[in-house]
């Protein structure tokens, strides 16, 4: 079989949703993965930002399987102990009182929507409704988060979407405050935008935020999908910014590369949710929760985060250099291991060249060259990752 026999097998029978890379992937340790013909490849993707610990963890890879054999799944009509333990780790290292366990982004950004406008419901009655939402923000791409998300070209021939969303354009206080009128219940923002191209708030401007929300009992819900769970040096973003949402929704890095997400929430916004009013038969499931919890304990373990944190600060001196170095280089974003590299054109010759030197990048937004390597990286694999993307940046644009 070659990766061409694979690629014809799955173009006959898989859902066209992708504009997959020609490559197979069969095997991953580490920061590494390997394809079908034996190939082996630096991955600056990490699943999107899903397997922060890198791949094949095994303390993981063993708290999973372990809990595989001893109970897999029960449904919610029941209590499992993986779940109760999560929900507690979740609750002490966060702002959060109570978590919802579900199985996607998507769908923790669809149980923030449900939390907030029944929260404002109950309060103030069905007028006040309204999300405001950030332009060219990314919450994933079931109707309600795809509703919520602020780029038109996902929502090409889908409409009627749901009503009741207003974008402003981020990191603009003034245009937040115009839109915040008497029917809006809730604010949702990544505090990093990923897809949108890594862009990070303004220094002051979450604060801001917070207090415009505070003053109203609007609700702040923050979507740390992709910029949570270590990604940017913090266990969570909004650390750096020194402000704390209501809301905020979890998934991709949440159970070490299995599917889980979550919804935290403080205990007067949890309060909205009552028996019978959400529900997820595979959310929080013991396996997935074990792998949650392990996962959890190794990101937060001692020196653990401040080692992301240095590394990032080494990455962030190495990309400024290399857009000394590549005119096409217009900005450099991010923070911790989430950069994005804007370029001033197209941005997908240079993945091709980084994978065909044996580097795995991503590309958003048409230009923005995004990577999102494993949190446990090393210098001189981050050394080795950055040597070939200056190599494919000098073949692309010679
Ligand atoms: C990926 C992502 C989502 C959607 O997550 P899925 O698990 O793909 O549904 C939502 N919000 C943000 C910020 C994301 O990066």
């Amino acid at each position: 079989m070659t990766k061409q026999d694979w690629k014809t097998r799955a173009d006959k029978v898989l859902m066209n949703t992708y504009a997959r890379q020609p490559l197979v992937l069969v095997r991953g340790k580490g920061c590494r993965v390997w394809d079908a013909e034996g190939k082996e490849y630096l991955d600056f993707v990490a699943g999107l930002a899903v397997c922060n610990l890198g791949h094949g963890n095994f303390e993981v890879a063993k708290a999973a399987s372990a809990q595989l054999y001893q109970l897999v799944h029960v449904s919610n009509l029941y209590y499992t102990t993986p779940m109760v333990e999560l929900a507690e780790e979740l609750v002490r290292l966060s702002f959060a009182d109570r978590v919802f366990f579900c199985n996607s982004g998507a769908e923790a950004v669809e149980a923030a929507i449900k939390l907030c406008r029944r929260y404002s419901h109950e309060k103030y009655g069905p007028e006040r409704h309204r999300i405001i939402c950030m332009q060219n923000s990314f919450h994933g791409r079931t109707l309600g988060a795809l509703s919520a998300t602020g780029q038109e070209k996902f929502w090409q021939g889908f409409g009627p979407l749901l009503p009741g969303f207003v974008f402003v354009p981020f990191n603009d206080l003034p245009a937040l405050k115009g839109a915040l009128d008497e029917k809006v219940c809730a604010v949702l923002l990544e505090p990093i935008q990923g897809e949108g191209g890594v862009n990070p708030a303004d220094p002051g401007y979450l604060k801001e935020v917070r207090q415009l929300c505070r003053e109203r009992d609007v609700l702040l819900i923050f979507d740390e999908v992709q910029c949570g769970l270590g990604r940017t040096g913090r266990l969570f973003a909004h650390e750096h910014f020194g402000v704390t949402p209501d809301v905020m929704a979890l998934a991709k890095a949440l159970a070490g590369g299995l599917p889980m997400g979550a919804l935290l929430a403080t205990e007067a916004a949890a309060g909205a949710l009552v028996p019978g009013s959400h529900a997820s038969t595979f959310g929080g499931g013991p396996a997935i929760a074990m792998a949650a919890l392990t996962s959890l304990k190794i990101l937060t373990a001692p020196g653990f985060l401040e080692e992301v944190r240095k590394k990032g600060k080494y990455l962030q001196k190495k990309l400024e250099q290399l857009k000394q170095q590549f005119p096409v280089i217009q900005e450099v974003r991010g923070l911790g291991l989430m950069w994005g590299l804007e370029l001033d054109r197209e941005g997908t010759p240079v993945v091709d060249a980084c994978r065909e030197r044996g580097l795995l990048v991503n590309c958003t937004q048409g230009n923005i060259i995004r990577l999102l390597p494993p949190l446990v990286i090393d210098l001189a694999t981050l050394d080795q990752g950055l040597t070939i993307l200056a190599q494919a940046l000098k073949a692309t644009f010679p």
